[in-house]
């Protein structure tokens, strides 16, 4: 019999000792004529029949923990999966396909499956079409995509014609799985015997000897990266190359991917920064389903399509819809009403750290205003806040008061093993509407901060710093790990509260896209990482992004459909057009 939904449990969260005994069990209709729809599995969490299960959603409801997701399936999923996990664990239909000579992007929400397709091209996940138990050999599984573009991949792959490198999302872990210096890592992989060259091109020339340990998240990407290009490889699979860089790196980056494709080479990028993703791919597959539990990949499109169709939540080939409302990062039109009020002043300020010195010009931070913070890693952001903050003073001028600050800082404590509950405790209290409903925060509660997701704990962090008691909050990096409707939603949150509160809120992203629909004001950054930081503004937005662009040489524009902004491509007749005008940022 074909089933007609998928359950699925997060084995995280289901607690038979503490709901009861299996209390889902007890409550379920279908038990309750004497049939087995929920048993214990062999773990000891709840199984669902999805054979028996009717879709009440009685147990859903009741559930104390959160744990079970019923979903009815689509129609057009009436087949067996490319990979199930287990017994009520996520599911992955179809698979993208990589195209030589081009950059192929995948994208989609957190959890919907991005990384567990690219691990089956990489030849790290066996698929097995839904079979868990009794995996299918490999002929099996070129035969369920018979007719398709991914049995001629697979084919290739089986024959052993396809080289694979696989660069993993979590860069984070490489310092716990390898010890040794960054040469040595590059040693250890190398096939090109171009490490030098490498190293010059991802700026790592300089901490090549530094111990793996200790150098920064930036740093450890491209390095990750540089790994991934020093294996001989026809097939580059890179799952989120930019987290961790600035936008100058990032472009830097874009830049690179692209210049080791050719037509005997193909690479498949999975990234959330559509600017980035924009500039980097060709082309793109677009993923959707149930986040957690089961997730689709579209047929592939032009990058400009794609990117447009997921804002607009409809494949039109597919004639699917994937999410009821369009994304937008369209600026509202409402201007600010009542009292400007200043909340700090500087003038000439100048601080000396070590080798590094930090200047700023004049400039004044009103409540009631986000303002955005652009420039490259090491320029001394968190300096300056740090003497707003009163923790330490400048060696000259002009600084007239104190304020209390909240900070999230950009690198995330992974470790702890305090509940979220107990860490969003003033959240709860003060802002249980505007925080934890609006990031939907209480389905996590009952977890420890250490077993959260890298999205789940920046929504977390965020919901944290903007809770306190303070009259400026400085978000570092509030977008990474979070897919593009996360970002937007932080970005509304973000927005909400800085008008309710009448507070002053500085943000330092690298996603322009996301810094264009959330700041009043930007500071621009300017001089040497680790050397030099001249600080300027806050300036209004056009005029601050037009600075900044000019600094990266890069012009930008807006998508007719979608009013997003766009990377002109460097040399084009739009990019000479507004350079001549002095319109980087169009
Ligand atoms: Fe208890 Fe929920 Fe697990 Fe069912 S799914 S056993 S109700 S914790
Ligand atoms: Fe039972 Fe399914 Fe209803 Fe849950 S949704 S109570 S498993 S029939």
């Amino acid at each position: 019999m074909l089933r007609k939904r998928i359950a699925v449990i997060d084995k995280n969260k289901c607690r038979p000792d503490a709901c009861g005994n299996y209390l889902c069990a007890k409550l379920c209709p279908v038990n309750r004529t004497g049939t087995e729809c929920i048993t214990p599995g062999s773990d000891n969490t709840a199984r669902i029949d999805e054979i028996l299960c009717t879709g009440c959603t009685v147990c859903i409801g009741r559930c104390p923990f959160n744990a079970i997701t019923i979903i009815n399936l689509p129609s057009h999923l009436n087949k067996s999966p490319v990979h199930r996990y287990g017994a009520n664990s996520f599911e992955l239909y179809s698979l993208p396909t990589p195209i030589f000579g081009q950059v192929t992007g995948i994208l989609g929400k957190n959890g919907i499956g991005k990384s567990t397709a690219l691990k089956v091209m990489a030849n790290i996940l066996k698929p097995n079409l839904g079979n868990w138990q009794d995996p299918p050999t490999f002929k099996e599984v070129i035969n369920y995509f018979k007719g398709s573009e991914t049995q001629k991949f697979l084919e290739q792959l089986q024959k052993n014609e396809i080289n694979l490198s696989y660069k993993p999302q979590q860069v984070d872990l490489i310092p716990k799985q390898f010890s040794g210096t960054v040469r040595e890592l590059l040693q250890k992989v190398d096939q090109t015997g171009k490490i030098e060259e490498l190293a010059e091109t991802l700026q790592l020339t300089a901490i090549l000897d530094n111990d793996i340990t200790k150098i920064s998240g930036g740093e450890l990407q491209r390095t990750a990266i540089a790994a991934t290009v020093a294996k001989k490889a026809n097939l580059f699979l890179i799952d989120e190359p930019t987290s961790y860089l600035d936008i100058k790196q990032r472009v830097n980056i874009s830049k690179f991917l692209r210049s080791l494709t050719n037509e005997k080479t193909a690479t498949i990028v999975i990234e959330h920064d559509l600017l980035i993703l924009d500039y980097m791919t060709d082309a793109l597959n677009i993923m959707y389903g149930q986040d957690n539990v089961f997730g689709v990949v579209s047929g592939i499109k032009s990058t400009r399509e794609g990117i447009n169709s997921f804002l607009e939540g409809f494949l039109r080939e597919e004639n699917v819809r994937f999410r009821v409302k369009p994304l937008k990062f369209e600026k509202s039109q409402e201007t600010k009403t009542g009292r400007i009020e200043q909340l700090v002043a500087w003038k000439n300020l100048q601080k000396q750290l070590g080798n590094f010195s930090l200047k700023t010009e004049q400039g004044v931070l009103y409540k009631n205003e986000i303002v955005g913070v652009l420039g490259e890693n090491g320029m001394g952001k968190t300096s300056f806040i740090k003497l707003l903050a009163g923790i330490g003073k400048p060696d000259s001028g002009e600084l007239d008061s104190e304020i209390k600050v909240a900070y999230k800082p950009q690198y995330l404590d992974t470790e702890s093993e305090m509940l979220v509950a107990d860490f969003l405790q003033k959240a709860i209290e003060d802002y249980s509407h505007q925080l934890i409903k609006w990031l939907d925060l209480e389905k996590l509660f009952t977890q420890k901060l250490c077993e959260l997701s890298g999205g789940q704990l920046q929504r977390v962090a965020v919901a944290h710093c903007l809770s306190q008691d303070a009259d400026l909050f400085l978000l570092d990096e509030p977008s990474a790990y979070l897919d593009v409707e996360q970002r937007l939603l932080i970005a509304k949150v973000i927005k909400n509260m800085t008008n309710e509160r009448e507070t002053t809120v500085l943000v330092v992203d690298h996603d322009l896209m996301f810094l264009d629909y959330l700041a009043d004001r930007v500071i621009v950054f300017s001089g040497v990482p680790a050397k030099e930081g001249i600080l300027h503004g806050p300036l209004p937005l056009k005029e601050g992004m037009n600075q900044f662009l000019q600094q990266l040489n890069i012009t930008l524009r807006r998508d007719i459909t979608s009013s997003r902004p766009r990377i002109n491509k460097p040399g084009s007749v739009k990019d000479r057009e507004q350079q001549s005008k002095n319109s980087w940022y169009g």
